[in-house]
C-alpha cells in the first residue's frame, strides 16, 4: 500500500485522533455480539498507546440520526476494550467541545480516550467543515483505521483528514493489502459467492466479478430474485421484484462473459420463516404457492463444494439462507466450514456473512475476515473509496 501507514510518523507524546470502526452488533441487552471490528481494532491503538501517543479514539455506533440516543452510547464498547487492551479507556459524553478538551488535559503519554458516538452529532455525516474543524482541535495528527466506513465521506473520514497530517492504521492497510491482491492478482480458480438479501446493493459487484472471477455462485435470497427472471414462480420467496429485470439483464450478459454463474439446483421450502414449520427439499422451480425457499439445498450445498473444492481465491459475501433461524443456516454453516478446510485464500466480506462465520465456528481458518460491509463490497465493484484517497501518499526519494 503506498499510503503514509501510522509506523511512519512519531507519535510520541502526540495527541493522535483514531477514527476506529467499533460500529459492533448488540443484542437487544445491549451486549456486544460481535468480536471481528474489536479485534481487529486493538493492534493500532495498542501501537499508538505503546509509542507514547494520547489515544482519542472516534467512532459511530448504528444510526443515531445526529442525535444522543441512550441505548447507542459508546460506554459498553468503552468497557469492553479496556479489558481487552488491559488498560483504562476513558471516556467523554460529547463528541467535540469543551469536555473532550477538558478530558484531554488530564491525560497523559500512552493514555486512551474515546469520544461518545460520534453519529450524535448532526454533521458528521454531512461532512460539516466546522466539525471537522473541532476534530482537529483535538489533535496533532490523524489516523484512520475505519476501513468499514471508508466509502463515506463524513466529518471524522475525509473532513478531518484534510486538516491534520494523516495517515492509515494497521486495519486499514491490512484490509487494503488483503483486498487489492485477491482482485489484481488472485491465485485461480477464484470464486466468489454471493448470498444475502441486497441484489439492489449488489448488482454492480455482480456485473464486475462476472469480468474477473471464474465461477459466481449464488445463495440466499438473491438467487430467488434470478429464477423470478427467468420466469419461475417463487411462492411467498423474499423476491427483490424491481430488480427481476437487471436480474434478466445479467443473465442475458453472463452468455459472453468469462465467468459461470452458478444457481442453486434445490432449495429448502418453508410453510413460514420459523423453527419447526413444515419443510421439504424442492426443485427451483416447485416451491408450493404459499411457501418460500429459505435456504439451498443438500444437492446445491454438494455442487458448490465440487466447485469450492477447485478453488484457490474464495470471495464470499453474504449468507446463503435465513441462517439466523437454526432450520435454515445449514447451507449457510456447511459452506462456511468446508471454506474453512481449503488450501486457498479465503475472504470474507459483508456483515451478516462475518458473523455467520463466526457462528460457525471458523473465523480463526479465513485468510481474512473483512471488517466492512459495504466498504468491501465498494472496493471489490473497483470504485474508490473516498476516506482512502484522502490519506497522503507516501514520498519515495
Ligand atoms: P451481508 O450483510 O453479508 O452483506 P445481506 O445484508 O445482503 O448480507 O443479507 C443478509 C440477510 O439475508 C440475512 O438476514 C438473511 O436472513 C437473509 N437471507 C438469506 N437468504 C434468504 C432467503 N432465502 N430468504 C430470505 N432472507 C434471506
Ligand atoms: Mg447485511
Amino acid at each position: 500500500m503506498n499510503k503514509v501507514n501510522v509506523k511512519d510518523l512519531d507519535v510520541k507524546g502526540k495527541r493522535v485522533l483514531l477514527r476506529v470502526d467499533l460500529n459492533v452488533t448488540l443484542n437487544k441487552h445491549g451486549e456486544i455480539i460481535e468480536e471481528n471490528k474489536m479485534r481487529s481494532s486493538l493492534p493500532t491503538i495498542k501501537y499508538l498507546s505503546e509509542q507514547g501517543a494520547i489515544v482519542i479514539m472516534a467512532s459511530h455506533l448504528g444510526r443515531p440520526q445526529g442525535q444522543p440516543v441512550e441505548e447507542l452510547r459508546l460506554d459498553p464498547v468503552a468497557k469492553e476494550l479496556a479489558e481487552m487492551l488491559g488498560k483504562p479507556v476513558y471516556k467523554t459524553d460529547k463528541v467535540v467541545g469543551e469536555e473532550p478538551l477538558k478530558a484531554l488535559e488530564m491525560l497523559k503519554s500512552g493514555d486512551i480516550l474515546m469520544l461518545e458516538n460520534i453519529r450524535f452529532h448532526p454533521g458528521e455525516t454531512t461532512n460539516d467543515p466546522e466539525l471537522a474543524r473541532q476534530y482537529a482541535q483535538l489533535a496533532d495528527i490523524y489516523v484512520n483505521d475505519a476501513f468499514g466506513t471508508s466509502h463515506r465521506a463524513h466529518a471524522s473520514t475525509v473532513g478531518v483528514a484534510e486538516l491534520l497530517p494523516a495517515a492509515a492504521g494497521l486495519n486499514m492497510e491490512r484490509e487494503i493489502i488483503m483486498m487489492s491482491k485477491i482482485l489484481e492478482s488472485p491465485e485461480r480458480p477464484l470464486v466468489a459467492i454471493l448470498g444475502g438479501t441486497k441484489v439492489a446493493d449488489k448488482i454492480e459487484l455482480i456485473n464486475h466479478l462476472l469480468d474477473v472471477v471464474d465461477f459466481l455462485l449464488i445463495g440466499g435470497g438473491m438467487a430467488n430474485t434470478f429464477f423470478r427472471a427467468q420466469g419461475v414462480d417463487m411462492g411467498k420467496s423474499f423476491v427483490e421484484e424491481d430488480k427481476v429485470q437487471a436480474a434478466e439483464e445479467i443473465l442475458a450478459r453472463t452468455k459472453n462473459k468469462k465467468a459461470n454463474l452458478v444457481l442453486p439446483v434445490d432449495f429448502i421450502a418453508a410453510s413460514e420463516a420459523s423453527e419447526n414449520s413444515d419443510q421439504k427439499v424442492v426443485a427451483p422451480d416447485s416451491v408450493p404457492s404459499d411457501w418460500m425457499a429459505l435456504d439451498i439445498g443438500p444437492e446445491t450445498v454438494q455442487k458448490f463444494k465440487e466447485i469450492l473444492k477447485t478453488a484457490r481465491t474464495v470471495i464470499w459475501n453474504g449468507p446463503l439462507g435465513m441462517f439466523e433461524i437454526e432450520d435454515f443456516a445449514q447451507g449457510t454453516m456447511e459452506t462456511a466450514r468446508f471454506i474453512a478446510d481449503l488450501e486457498a485464500v479465503k475472504v470474507i466480506g459483508g456483515g451478516d456473512v462475518v458473523a455467520a462465520v463466526e457462528k460457525a465456528g471458523v473465523a480463526e481458518k479465513m485468510t481474512h475476515i473483512s471488517t466492512g460491509g459495504g466498504a468491501a463490497l465498494e472496493f471489490w465493484e473497483g470504485k474508490e473509496l473516498p476516506a482512502l484517497s484522502v490519506l497522503p501518499e507516501k514520498v519515495t526519494v
